[in-house]
Order: C-alpha cells, then sequence, then structure tokens
C-alpha cells in the first residue's frame, strides 16, 4: 500500500469507529500479576479497543512484548528515570524490536525523585540518547515529565523532537501550549477527577492533540487505588464535561489522534 492509500484507509477507519484506546499503562507491572488476561478482557467489555502497555527496563519490556496480540495490546518500551541502570541494553532491546514496538517510552526526567544536580545531569544525558534513538528508528515518544515538565519540554525542542507525547503531564499549561504549537499531543490520566492542573491542561489544550491514557496501576481517579485501562472513561468523561461536548466525540476524536501518532494498525 502506498503512503496515499495507507493514510486514506487509516482515515476512513477512524471515521466509521468510535475507538477508546488507552495509550498508556503498565499491564506488566507487579500489581496485575497473573490477572493480565482477566484485565485486558475486562477492559475490552468495557469498551475499550487497544491498549499500549508500556515496558520499563529490559526484563519489563520483553514481558511488554511477550503480552502483546498486536490486536489489543501493543507494547512500548523504555526507562523509569530513576531508574537508569543499565539502560543501554533497553537501547539494544529497542533496537532490535524495533518493529515490533509502537512506541519509545516511557522515558524523560523526574525531578520528584531525583533532587540532586548530578542525578539530574544524567538524567538529562540518557533522554538525549532515547530521544536520539527514536529519530533513528522513526518512533513516537512518550514522555515522563514529572516536576520537570518545563526542562523535559526545554530539552524536546531544542533537539526539534517530533511526534511527541507527553504523558501525564504535571508542568504549567503556558509550557503546554508551547507544545501543541509543534503538534505534541498530551494524554490525559482519570487522576484528572482530583486534579485541577489536569483540569486546567484539558482546558487549554485543543481536542486535537489530546490522548486518554489510564497508566494503571498508577494515577487512579482515587488517591490510593489501584488503576485498570476502562478508567480512560472517567478521562474521556471529564474532557467532555470541560470542552462542553460529547462523549462520544472526545472518544472519536482522541481515538483517531492515537491512530495517527502510534502508526497503529488495528
Ligand atoms: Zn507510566
Amino acid at each position: 500500500m502506498d503512503d496515499q492509500a495507507r493514510h486514506t484507509s487509516r482515515k476512513r477507519m477512524r471515521d466509521s469507529s468510535n475507538m477508546l484506546i488507552d495509550v498508556h499503562c503498565h499491564l506488566t507491572a507487579p500489581e496485575f500479576e497473573g490477572r493480565i488476561r482477566e484485565i485486558i478482557e475486562k477492559s475490552v467489555e468495557a469498551g475499550v479497543e487497544a491498549i499500549i502497555t508500556s515496558g520499563l527496563g529490559y526484563d519489563d519490556g520483553l514481558k511488554a512484548l511477550e503480552i502483546s496480540d498486536y490486536r489489543l495490546v501493543y507494547p512500548s518500551i523504555g526507562v523509569s528515570p530513576y531508574i537508569l541502570e543499565g539502560y543501554e541494553r533497553v537501547i539494544d532491546l529497542i533496537r532490535r524490536e524495533s518493529k515490533k514496538i509502537v512506541a519509545i517510552g516511557e522515558i524523560g526526567l523526574d525531578y520528584w525523585y531525583v533532587k540532586d544536580d548530578e542525578g539530574r545531569a544524567e538524567q538529562r544525558r540518557v533522554f538525549r540518547e532515547f530521544i536520539e534513538l527514536s529519530r533513528e528508528l522513526d518512533l513516537p515518544i512518550v514522555i515522563h515529565s514529572r516536576s520537570a515538565g518545563k526542562y523535559a519540554l526545554e530539552i524536546l525542542f531544542e533537539m526539534r523532537a517530533e511526534r511527541v507525547i507527553m504523558h501525564a503531564f504535571d508542568g504549567a499549561a503556558k509550557y503546554a501550549v508551547k507544545a501543541v504549537e509543534r503538534g505534541y499531543m498530551f494524554s490525559i490520566p482519570p487522576s484528572i477527577a482530583r486534579s485541577q492542573q489536569k483540569r486546567n491542561l484539558v482546558k487549554r489544550i485543543p481536542l486535537e492533540n489530546l490522548l486518554l491514557e489510564s497508566d494503571s496501576p498508577a494515577l487512579s481517579p482515587i488517591a490510593g487505588q489501584i488503576n485498570y485501562p476502562w478508567n480512560i472513561m472517567i478521562s474521556a468523561e471529564w474532557i467532555s464535561k470541560i470542552k462542553r461536548i460529547s462523549v462520544e466525540k472526545v472518544i472519536d476524536v482522541t481515538g483517531g489522534n492515537a491512530v495517527e501518532i502510534f502508526d497503529l494498525k488495528l
């Protein structure tokens, strides 16, 4: 199929279906051990049509590949910015499996966990390596930027990164707006139910730049509870309320955004 044909068929697919897509979660997390199949089944029952699961580190990256069926579950591989030991092996794994993964991520900066200058400098150095890798392999990147939104964006802008998904962005909306100008996407977790910052973000970012993510088992709508992929409906409902549009429209546009940026062959 040539590019034009692929583009047309993807567009037709997007127009004809409402796709509820969880663009970022961790099905291989210890909290879900022994329950992955059950959680995927329950997600499907709840209407979730695709899940991108992110493996963090080498072993978890392999697990993410293993559980992906490329029908419902798609893999992404990255590292926790605060656990960088052995990250070189993760780079090797991504290179080796680059045709099988839909994104590199999460990667990025975490200034909440790491407060010392040396540790933060190391994070920035590794972050740049991963951005370079994404360019080389032409893969989208999912960015973790806890308490470091501004700094992560600075590096991404400076390196002219494209195909960027800012996941659970906790920075100020004014920085997010600059990222939107460059076509960056923002995925909204169910913790929007307890976050004024996330609601402000949704207010300022156009629907065309929004995605739905659960980040499960983290970022549940209720603090301290285990989160699940189907809770992306809560994100969709909040976006609908804030933007005064129907939930169907939110699902339709964010689903289309996800298919496009991750180039999902659903
Ligand atoms: Zn995550």
